[in-house]
This record gives structure tokens, C-alpha cells and sequence, in this order.
């Protein structure tokens, strides 16, 4: 089996206590079967804790009010982890941030940016990302696995990958190649050509590519009216996502209110003062759009092998950082126009908790 993991991964560390927010409120943290099996047999002081914190039909933790896990005290430390030890902890807990993808003879760990820390390490690192492989024992069969799809996929998300770290290139100039390779791609998806796919990864590595991208987007930046029609349409489509934390339907209004509310031409000066202070006061800023659009793809393109939908994959991964970029402007529009890299680390970690840690928010938005 091989195993792969980001170059950073090591790095991770959970502070608990310290730690800015907590993984063990907001959602809902199912227990798995094995976990089950072993609550039920604890025996002594905390087994009447225990049992009567356990939702046992629904198989998760019981939350407060204010949807904080029933075993998370108010220094923000587990206390089933304090009074059983760290092997007591079931798979979520255990796992999180880790988040696995699995392929035939294939596991993919990458780790959430849903967590601050992680979010931290990733915006923080300068160099880009590389990801290592290894091999244990052990192999798994899947049924109805495309081995030749997975791997066109796997070479194509390499391409991706060289293409979004080519830092030569303007970030929205690597963003669009990525949309218009996997475009290309998913066109031989369809057609049956898997064969063909090496044509596309060439040609998407081509300079007159890049400059083909260029002149489309500085055609679509004249056109305003469309681009702010096209930004507010997707932008509204965030409601419809399942609502995982309150606060983030306020943020969202607000930054539609602050983005949107005052017509084209202020949303397109916006963007013009925006990008020229980032370039100024924040010159790492394509750095971080850069980490985020390699985690985004990294992570979830292949598993286009699963329902054939690669080029909604490239989509969904552009999506989620230029929503994220939107979101920063918005932020340092209502900041008096100033921003740090606090308020970066909390917006994208907060945007991948309410889109990452939902199976329905995940789907809603690839299909956006
Ligand atoms: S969010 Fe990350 S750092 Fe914070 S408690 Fe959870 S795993 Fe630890």
C-alpha cells in the first residue's frame, strides 16, 4: 500500500488548550463501531459520565447548547482524554486534522486547513509544497476501480500541481490553465479518449497557453457588468450551503452587504485598491492563493476516478480561493483597509470548516 503525505505534515502539532478555536464544537463527531464497543465496556468513576454523554442510537458525542462536545471542559481540554488517556479517543478524534483519500492500493493523508494551526503552517511556508510517498504492507481491491482513469488522473493532477507552483506566472493566469486542462480532460473523460489526455497535459504546459489565459482574462476584466453579475450569482450560491456554525450566515451577508451592495463600479475599484495594497503591504499574498489552490486540488481531484467529474474538481478548487480572496477584500474593506496575517489564517480556516466538514456542503459545491 502506498501512503502519501504533504511535506509539512510533520510539522503539525495540536496545542489543545491554546489553541485559538476548538475542532470539538460547531459539528456533530461520530463515533465509530470499535470506540462504541469500547465505551460501553468502561467501567468505574467516569463510566456514568460516559454513558449518559453518548448519543448512543445516533452514534455521536452529545453536544450543549451551544454546541460544544460533552466531554470538552472550559479550558477547552477533553476530559474523557484526561480521565482515559489518548487511546480512549474514538477515529474522528483521533484522526482529526488528518483527512484521508482512498484509492485502490492507495491511502492520500493530507491535513485540514479547518484547523488554525494547520491553516497556519501552510500560509506561513514559502517554498512550495511537495508531497512524499511511502509504502507499508498490505493491499486493498476495490470493485469498479478505473486504474487507468486513476492514473491519468494522478498525472494530471502533477501537471496541475507544476503549473500552480510555476511562480513566473501571475496566480490568475495558473488558476485558469488549471480550469482549462481539466476542462480539456474532462472533454476526453466523456468521449472515452483517455489515451489523448497526454496532449492536453502538453499543451496546458505551453507557453502560448499562458498567454491565451492572459488575453481571456484581461477580455472578461473589461467586461464589468458581466464579471460582477458572474461574482454576486456566485457568491449568493454560498446560502444554499448547510449552515455547520451561526455566525458564518451574519459573516456571509455581511460580505455580500460590504462586496456587492454598492454597484459595479465600486466593486471593481474595490478590487483595484485591494490588489494594489496587497501588493504593497502583503507581496506573499500569491504565495498563500498558491498553497491553497495546490491543497484544494491535492486533495480532492482524484477522486474524480469515483464519479468520472474531474473538471468539476479543478472548479471547485478555483472556486473555494477566489471566494476566499473575496472574502479577504471584504474583510479589509471593513478593516479601514488594512489587513494581517491573523485575519488571513481565521477566514480560511473558518471558509474550510463550514465547506470541508460536510458531505452535503462538499457536494453543493461542486456543483456550483
Ligand atoms: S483545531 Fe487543531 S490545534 Fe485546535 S484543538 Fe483541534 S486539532 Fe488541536
Amino acid at each position: 500500500m502506498i501512503y502519501t503525505i504533504p511535506d509539512y505534515y510533520k510539522e503539525f502539532q495540536c496545542i489543545a488548550a491554546q489553541c485559538e478555536d476548538t475542532c470539538c464544537a460547531g459539528w456533530q463527531i461520530v463515533i465509530d463501531k470499535s470506540s462504541l464497543k469500547k465505551y460501553r465496556k468502561v467501567k468505574g468513576k467516569f463510566a456514568k459520565r460516559l454513558r449518559r454523554s453518548i448519543h448512543w442510537q445516533k452514534s455521536i458525542f452529545k453536544q450543549s447548547k451551544d454546541k460544544r462536545c460533552a466531554f470538552l471542559n472550559e479550558q477547552n481540554l477533553c476530559d474523557m482524554y484526561t480521565a482515559l488517556g489518548e487511546k480512549s479517543l474514538c477515529k474522528t478524534c483521533r484522526r482529526y486534522p488528518r483527512h484521508m483519500e482512498e484509492f485502490e492500493n492507495v491511502r492520500e493523508i493530507t491535513l485540514s486547513v479547518s484547523c488554525p494551526e494547520v491553516a497556519k503552517i501552510l500560509l506561513h511556508k514559502k517554498e512550495p509544497v511537495s508531497f512524499l510517498s511511502f509504502e507499508r504492507d498490505g493491499e486493498e481491491e476495490y470493485e469498479d476501480f478505473d486504474p487507468f482513469l486513476h492514473s491519468e488522473l494522478v498525472e494530471a493532477r502533477e501537471v496541475m500541481c507544476r503549473i500552480l507552483q510555476d511562480r513566473k506566472k501571475d496566480i490568475a493566469v495558473r488558476a485558469g490553465l488549471v480550469l482549462g486542462l481539466a476542462h480539456d480532460m474532462q472533454v476526453r473523460i466523456k468521449k472515452r479518449e483517455l489515451f489523448s489526455c497526454d496532449e492536453v497535459f502538453v499543451k496546458y504546459q505551453k507557453e502560448n497557453a499562458a498567454q491565451f489565459v492572459t488575453e481571456k482574462l484581461k477580455e472578461r476584466g473589461r467586461n464589468v457588468k458581466q464579471c460582477y453579475r458572474e461574482e454576486l450569482q456566485l457568491f449568493q450560491k454560498l446560502y444554499r450551503l448547510e449552515l455547520l456554525h451561526e455566525e458564518w450566515a451574519v459573516h456571509l451577508e455581511e460580505t455580500e452587504a460590504l462586496l456587492f451592495g454598492s454597484g459595479e463600479e465600486f466593486y471593481r475599484q474595490l478590487h483595484r485598491e485591494f490588489a494594489d495594497w496587497l501588493r504593497r503591504n502583503m507581496p506573499d499574498w500569491q504565495i498563500w492563493m498558491e498553497q491553497l489552490l495546490v491543497y484544494f486540488v491535492y486533495t480532492y481531484f482524484c477522486g474524480a476516478v469515483y464519479d468520472a467529474k474531474a473538471y468539476t474538481k479543478a472548479r471547485m478548487a478555483v472556486n473555494n480561493v477566489f471566494l476566499i480572496y473575496e472574502m479577504l477584500a471584504a474583510r479589509w474593506l471593513k478593516n479601514e483597509r488594512m489587513l494581517d496575517m491573523e485575519e488571513v489564517i481565521m477566514l480560511v480556516y473558518r471558509y474550510s470548516r463550514e465547506i470541508e466538514h460536510s458531505d452535503t456542503n462538499l457536494e453543493r459545491i461542486e456543483n456550483l
